[in-house]
């Protein structure tokens, strides 16, 4: 009486050997296809100057979920009229993130954004805390990349701006908790 259950089992078993579609991805040989919207390492975007867009008001730490942002603000020198402050320092840290997006959604000039690189790796977890320089560093690595930023980009586009017409771009920059430029 159990033999129509075995034979069941085993017609499902040779399916699944004669039928193999490999699931599991060669990492790091084969990069990972990430959806459209992935929030992965911050960058702190630089203004048409080349000098930080941030004007440390404070909203992206002060939305920050995990209180991982953390920033002291100086007055503007004289040569920056356009602002009254910004960021003497900067430190975000990349391990305490849970990568919400609450901080990019909060700045009203669009400073901080999150991009598409995943594979951040460092040694110690005081490299892994990004201060203004690394968060610079990592924009001038992902500023030409059409995938970085998107979210934010929304406004500039327009609602009508499709997306899914953006060019694929080559496997994401990889960025190390020591690297600087
Ligand atoms: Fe904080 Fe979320 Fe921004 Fe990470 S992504 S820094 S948790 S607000």
């Amino acid at each position: 009486t159990f033999l129509p259950a075995i034979l069941d089992g085993l017609k499902t078993t040779i399916r699944h050997v004669t039928h193999y579609d490999p699931v599991t991805q060669q990492y790091p040989e084969e990069k990972p296809s990430l959806p459209l919207h992935y929030r992965g390492v911050h960058r702190l975007n630089r203004d048409e100057k080349g000098r930080v867009k941030c004007v440390a008001c404070m909203l992206c730490a002060t939305a920050c979920p995990a209180d991982c942002i953390s920033i002291e603000a100086s007055a503007a020198p004289p040569d920056w009229p356009d602002r009254d402050k910004f960021p003497a320092t900067f430190v975000l840290d990349e391990l305490r993130c849970i990568y919400c997006g609450m901080c990019e959604e909060a700045c009203p000039v669009d400073a901080i954004e999150l991009t598409h690189i995943y594979d951040l790796t460092g040694e110690t977890r005081e490299s892994m805390r990004f201060d203004r320089e690394k968060l610079l560093a990592v924009y001038d690595k992902t500023k030409d990349d059409p995938r970085d930023p998107l979210r934010t980009r929304r406004g500039k586009l327009g609602p009508a701006a499709d997306f899914g017409t953006l060019p694929t771009v080559a496997p994401a920059t990889q960025v190390t908790a020591g690297d600087r430029s």
